[in-house]
């Protein structure tokens, strides 16, 4: 593939917002070049055998009922499974209703389907996670973003920009999308006063939440603070989990935590599930539970989030201030003054050999030409060595 040709479709596909397809070329892992780009999970701790023991054992005992719509009885408990998982880590309040979805992603789409409209505004995070945008560009074009710092969204300049939108008498956004653990693309996670303020300001301007929790059970140290859906008095919150990180995502195992009348709105647009992959991870559950897992992958991120800090400290110029995060899969890397993360993208796909995403596909209006995503979650140690020292010096080059 020719430089300029792959920037150009990286572009083309990933500002206009055509990236959540699977199919994306740049989704995949190119040969001999180092994947920093790739917020997947390390297939190595796939439960391969495990899921392989259950797919069998779902169909020696349900028959020809698990392949049925539906699917049969251990299908059914898939829910009360997960209900129980996360009642005990304190995260579905009192008075909420879950809802499986296919993927996060499913449950995202579902929710722009039901608030979003064209020219309907939606807030979101600046950068934000770009399957979001990519969702919502198909339901409207009217973001409105705010920032993020080393404590999460800038609830304060959310809170100016909604006081003069009101003033001027321009519609409030619908929803916010926010991601306040271990955030894709920025690293940080959001402080307990901020997610006070947030839920404050929520109540002032009257508007939903969607809280997108793909990685909070990854925490390396110390816990994340309670969730919004924790603080929220006025079941404002719709809240998004997942087992894509902790289990593997080509299950497509999601849910929704949110007030009874949203969760019944979503389930009528809700036509998608898999009763035969419901039955079969509810067996795994049942027979090995999620939490050893979540302990063994927050080791093994925790280990290669640290690796790539100490490669980023030791080869890019003193005192670069990349994000130092607590959980997640990723690091966001803000580029010297004067270099640009597409030309770093574009010089080190080809010939280079190191994979990064540009910081411009997690903003909904262009910003992000100076900061990189790189993820910790799927290169392995010496592929991440040869990645941070092939950056390096591309960055180093380009500032000259
Ligand atoms: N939300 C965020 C913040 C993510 O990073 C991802 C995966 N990259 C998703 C949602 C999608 O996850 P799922 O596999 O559950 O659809």
């Amino acid at each position: 593939m020719k430089t300029g040709e792959s920037i150009d479709r990286f572009l083309t596909e990933a500002l206009r917002g055509n990236t959540g397809s699977v199919q994306g070329w740049w989704r995949r892992k190119v040969e001999g070049v180092a994947a920093l780009h790739l917020g997947f999970p390390d297939p190595a701790v796939f439960p391969l055998k495990e899921l392989g023991e259950s797919a069998k054992a779902v169909l020696e005992e349900e028959g020809l009922t698990a392949l049925q719509y539906g699917g049969g009885p251990l299908a059914a408990r898939l829910k009360e499974i997960i209900t129980e998982w996360t009642q005990r880590a304190g995260r579905f309040p009192e008075g909420r209703e879950m809802m499986l979805t296919m993927g996060s992603q499913q449950a995202i789409d579902l929710v722009c389907q039901l608030m979003l409209e064209p020219g309907a505004p939606v807030a979101v995070e600046a950068p934000t996670y770009m399957g979001f945008l990519t969702n919502a560009r198909n339901y409207t074009q009217a973001f409105l973003s705010y920032p993020v710092d080393e404590n999460g969204l800038v609830v304060d300049a959310m809170a100016g920009d909604l006081a003069a939108r009101r003033r001027a008498g321009r519609p409030l956004p619908r929803f916010l999308y926010t991601i306040p653990n271990f955030h894709n693309p920025a690293g940080v996670t959001m402080s307990l006063d901020r997610r006070k303020a947030l839920m404050a300001l929520a109540d002032e301007f009257d508007f939903l939440i969607v809280e997108d929790d793909a990685y909070g059970r990854l925490s390396f140290q110390p816990e994340p603070p309670p969730s919004l859906q924790a603080l929220d008095d006025a079941e404002r919150v719709i809240h998004v989990s997942t087992l894509s990180k902790i289990v593997a995502p080509g299950l497509r195992i999601a849910w929704v935590v949110a007030a009874p009348s949203i969760v019944k709105q979503l389930s009528r647009l809700n036509v998608a599930s898999s009763g035969f992959l419901h039955g079969v991870v509810a067996h795994y559950c049942l027979r090995h539970g999620l939490d050893e897992r979540v302990e063994r992958l927050r080791d093994l991120y925790s280990r290669r989030c640290h690796l790539l800090l100490d490669l980023l400290e030791e080869h890019l110029p003193p005192g670069t201030p990349f994000t130092r995060p607590d959980g997640g899969f990723f690091v966001w890397l803000p580029l010297p003054d004067g270099v640009s993360a597409v030309r770093i993208y574009e010089r080190g796909m080809v010939p280079n050999g190191v994979a990064v995403m540009p910081g411009q596909s997690a903003y909904a209006d262009g910003q992000g030409d100076d900061h990189l995503r790189l993820s910790f979650s799927f290169a392995e140690p010496a592929e991440m060595e040869r990645g941070v020292k092939l950056l390096s010096r591309l960055i180093l080059d380009e500032m000259r």
